[in-house]
């Protein structure tokens, strides 16, 4: 079965026995706990779409490994249109669900370790790349969804893993043996854990030679022994227990459903570790992995900013105002922003390149600069979104007192648009624009593949200001100047120094 549909995908999860704590309870059943449901079915529409005939170009791909048709969430990108592609995939999944999908991070993870682990075999003439080949072609023939575990807790940010007072603030190995490792540590953050079958481990941060013992990559089922999960709060997330009205987009959820994922003595078979000390390499993961990341907020985002500009935009005809000018305009300005991010992630799309394993990356400065618009951008377009709904985004009694015969009443008169329309329908619109535009998904835009800084300083990193300088010298003409000799006999600098004695 190379590719699942979304129902054999959520029964597949029932197979699983995950350690998983939420609101202070054990959850033993991750499929029907109903603060989990949303993201699965969030995820499910990874699978689901798959196996829609009008969307096979953005699903799914040709795996280069076995030649099958395979959920392009499971590929290793070998072309630009690859590229190309999973960013259109994004932006269709962020249309049908108006959250977080979560599978993205794994597949970020596959790309980035299948490219570092062909470099590291060049350099070290190890053998982790043909091990990674057998895992891909696993992930590949079971359709399986990975959850891509890089942040770890970080302790004190001003010091390096292995000067940390508590050495498990970053992942690290603790024992090596003929048959695996022993890992301990935690990886913190990490989006759709619960619901993903296999865990990626990759390291966070660039490594020295002392740090050794933390350049560590490896994958392990989400069942593992030793393995706990801790489940995230999110803003206003009970309110899926108070109604489909209230809960704004009860089905998909408000964001990914992130989780701290503790590793206490962890076993892992050799064949399943991608890196083990290989410290010199841990940049290039990184990196390569943030790169794609970043490359896809321009694309899932900007499916969430559709949405969220055709909620914007139904209110403005609801309250009898979308021919306001000072609206449309807000409207125009909401769809430039959205498409200006995704121009950004279609240009890191199409200016990637081959790497030396054969698979593709994308264009690293731009993906940069795709992750920086979307962490002001996003603000913006949901602000906007706020103002264009009114203050009855945070007014608005609750499903509850609508549903109450005494009072009910009241709420459906007072609260309705313009004749004709529905106040319950106007109800569940405002509670979709709150749930985007001022819940949880913000911060998760902010630092969801990286903060800010990071980002600037990769920036910085491949600005290429000297090159700017050269390119702004040559249209100035900065040069020695031969004229003074000619005119004056000296040259430029003995002809100033007199005035300057
Ligand atoms: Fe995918 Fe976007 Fe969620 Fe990241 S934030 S996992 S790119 S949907
Ligand atoms: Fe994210």
């Amino acid at each position: 079965m190379a590719i699942k549909s979304g129902k054999e995908y959520i029964e597949s999860l029932r197979k699983l026995k995950p350690k998983v704590y939420a609101f202070g309870e054990r959850v033993e059943n991750v499929v029907d706990y109903p603060l989990f449901r949303p993201h699965i079915n969030a995820a499910a529409m990874t699978y689901e779409l798959a196996n829609h005939p009008e969307f096979e170009q953005e699903m799914t791909a040709t795996s280069n490994l076995t030649g099958e048709k395979i959920n392009r969430f499971t590929h290793v990108h070998h072309s630009m249109d690859d590229l190309v592609n999973k960013v259109r995939m994004m932006r269709l999944l962020g249309q049908k669900t108006a959250t977080c999908f979560q599978r993205c991070v794994g597949l970020d993870g596959l790309n980035a370790v299948y490219i570092t682990t062909y470099d590291i075999d060049q350099k070290h003439g190890t053998d982790y790349h043909e091990r990674f080949r057998k895992y891909l072609k696993y992930v590949q023939d079971n359709d399986l969804m990975l959850a891509g575990a890089m942040s770890d807790p970080k302790g004190d940010r001003s010091l390096r893993p292995h000067q940390q007072e508590d050495p498990d603030m970053y992942v690290h190995v603790v024992e090596k043996r003929d048959d695996g490792i022993v890992v301990k540590g935690a990886k913190a953050h990490i989006t759709g854990t619960v619901n993903a079958h296999e865990i990626l481990a990759m390291p966070t941060r660039t490594m020295g030679e002392d740090d050794k013992d933390y350049a560590v990559c490896f994958a392990i089922p989400i069942d593992a022994e030793r393995v706990t999960l801790i489940f995230g709060r999110q803003t206003n997330d009970t309110r899926r227990l108070d109604g489909e009205i209230d809960a704004g987009n009860a089905k998909y959820g408000i964001v990914g459903g992130e989780c701290l994922i503790v590793l206490d003595n962890v076993f892992v078979p050799w064949e399943r570790v991608f890196m083990c000390g290989e410290y010199d390499f841990t940049g290039q993961l990184v990196e390569t992995f943030a790169g794609f990341h970043r490359s896809n907020y321009g694309g899932c985002k900007v499916g969430l900013a559709d949405v969220v500009t055709g909620a914007a935009y139904w209110m403005a005809e609801n309250n009898g105002l979308e021919k306001t000018p000072y609206l449309r305009d807000l409207m125009a300005e909401m769809v430039s922003m959205a498409e200006t991010c995704w121009s950004c992630s279609l240009a890191c799309s199409y200016q990637g390149s081959k790497t030396n394993s054969g698979a593709y990356t994308i264009n690293a400065l731009l993906a940069n600069v795709v992750k920086l618009n979307i962490t002001r951008m996003n603000y913006e377009w949901m602000r906007l979104a706020q103002d264009i709904t009114g203050g009855l985004i945070i007014t608005l009694p609750s499903e509850k007192d609508y549903r109450n015969p005494e009072v009910g009443g009241y709420i459906d008169k007072y609260f309705g648009g313009k004749a004709g329309t529905s106040t319950r329908d106007r109800m569940h619109m405002v509670r979709l624009i709150e749930n985007m535009a001022v819940g949880a998904g913000l911060p998760e835009a902010l630092h969801g593949a990286g903060s800010p800084m990071a980002q600037k300083m990769m920036i910085q990193r491949r600005s290429n200001l000297e090159g700017k300088k050269e390119i702004a010298e040559t249209i100035v003409g900065i040069r020695p100047d031969k004229y003074f000799e000619e005119i004056t006999g000296k040259t430029e600098d003995e002809y100033f120094k007199e005035f300057r004695e």
